[in-house]
C-alpha cells in the first residue's frame, strides 16, 4: 500500500512524494491521518532545519486519526478508534523521564523530527503515545491538543493558578492559546502584541497596564519582547522562555541584582509531555479553553507551499491540512 506525503529531503524545500505505508511493529499502531495542524515550527523546520530534525523526513507533529492497524502487543487500542498522538516517544528510564519531563528524554524521539509525522494519509505511532479523542470531540478540534499541551507545559512551568497575574507577547495561536489556558485556570490575564487586530482576537483581553506581573511568557521570537518581559518581572515573578530565538541572535542582558533583589526566575519551556495531552483534550471537550475560532483555513495537503507563505507572512491564524482528497476541506477562507 502506498500513501501521498510531503518529504523533506533537504533543508530549504520539500517534495510531495508517493511512498510504502511503513506497517506497525508490535507495539506501534498505523494510524489514518485525518487532520494535521501546521504551526511555524514547521516553517522553521523546512525553511531553515531544526536542532532536532534528522532527514530525510516526512513533517508533521500535530495529528488526528483514526487506528487502521494495531500491532499484535496493543491491547489498549483498536481498529476505527480516533485518537490523537502525542508527537513524542519517550525511553522511561532516564533521569528526566523519572522526573516526569519526558519531553526532555534524553532518548527523545519526536514525530515529524526523528521518525516520520503527519503530513502523510498514514503515521505509524507507538501505542504508548496515542490518547483516545473523547466522544462527540471531532478531529479538527482534537488537533489542537498539541499545541496547548505546548501551553499547559509553560504555564505549569509558570506555576500560574487562580490569583496569579500573567502577562504574554504574543498574539498568534500559540500566545490566544496561553491566554485561554491561564484565564481558564484562573489567572488574569493581559496581552501584549504590536498589532491591535490580533491582540482582540483574545476574547476578554486586557492591555497590560503599566506595572509588574507575577508570570511573564514571551511567545514570539523576539529579544526585545524578552527584554520587555524582563522589565514587567514583580516580587518573585516568573519568566517563561516558551519561544526559541534565532540562533545568532539569542543573547540578551540580564541584570542578576534584579533576579537576586526580586527573587525572580527565569524558566525554559520546551514541548510538553503525555500527561499534558489528556488535559488538553479534557480542557478542549470541556470546553474550558476555545480552539474553533483560531481555525482560519482548511487546505489540501498538496497546498502546503501557500500554507506555508501564509504562516510566513502572518496571513493566518491556524491553518488545519487534510491529506485525504475526499475530506471536506476544499480550501475554504473562513476569516481573512
Ligand atoms: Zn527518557
Amino acid at each position: 500500500m502506498n500513501m501521498k506525503c510531503i518529504m523533506v529531503n533537504r533543508i530549504g524545500g520539500f517534495d510531495v512524494m508517493d511512498v510504502p505505508v511503513r506497517m506497525p511493529h508490535a507495539d506501534e499502531i498505523l494510524i489514518r491521518v485525518e487532520v494535521t495542524g501546521l504551526c511555524r515550527t514547521d516553517l522553521k523546520l523546512i525553511r531553515l532545519g531544526h536542532r532536532d530534525l534528522v532527514l530525510p523526513r516526512i513533517p508533521g507533529e500535530e495529528v488526528v486519526g483514526v487506528v487502521s492497524e494495531t500491532g499484535e502487543n496493543v491491547k489498549s487500542i483498536k481498529q476505527g478508534d480516533r485518537v490523537y498522538v502525542y508527537p513524542g516517544m519517550w525511553c522511561g528510564g532516564c533521569p528526566s523521564c523519572r522526573a516526569g519531563a519526558e519531553n526532555l528524554c534524553r532518548n527523545m524521539q519526536i514525530m515529524g523530527f526523528h521518525r516520520d509525522g503527519g503530513f502523510a494519509q498514514f503515521v505509524t505511532a507507538p501505542a504508548q503515545s496515542v490518547i483516545p479523542v473523547p466522544e462527540g470531540l471531532t478531529a479538527e478540534l482534537a488537533v489542537f491538543a498539541e499545541p496547548l499541551s505546548c501551553c499547559l507545559n509553560a504555564l505549569e512551568l509558570g506555576q500560574v493558578g487562580p490569583g496569579k497575574t500573567v502577562a504574554i507577547w504574543g498574539a498568534g495561536p500559540a500566545g490566544t492559546l496561553l491566554a485561554r489556558a491561564a484565564k481558564a485556570m484562573g489567572a488574569e490575564t493581559f496581552s501584549i502584541d504590536p498589532d491591535p487586530e490580533r491582540r482582540s482576537r483574545i476574547q476578554g483581553h486586557e492591555t497590560c497596564p503599566e506595572k509588574t506581573v507575577d508570570v511573564c511568557i514571551v511567545a514570539v521570537g523576539s529579544v526585545d519582547a524578552y527584554q520587555s518581559a524582563l522589565s514587567r518581572l514583580g516580587p518573585r515573578g516568573r519568566l517563561v522562555v516558551f519561544s526559541g530565538l534565532h540562533p545568532d541572535a539569542d543573547r540578551l542582558s540580564v541584570s542578576f541584582n534584579q533576579l537576586h533583589y526580586h527573587e525572580q526566575t527565569l524558566v525554559g519551556a520546551y514541548g510538553c509531555c503525555y500527561r499534558h495531552g489528556h488535559q488538553a483534550l479534557d480542557r478542549i471537550a470541556s470546553g474550558s479553553v476555545a480552539v474553533a475560532d483560531l481555525i482560519s483555513h482548511r487546505m489540501a495537503l498538496d497546498d502546503l507551499e501557500k500554507a506555508l507563505l501564509m504562516v510566513e507572512t502572518r496571513q493566518c491564524r491556524k491553518i488545519l491540512l487534510y491529506p485525504d482528497e475526499n475530506s471536506p476541506h476544499q480550501t475554504d477562507h473562513l476569516h481573512k
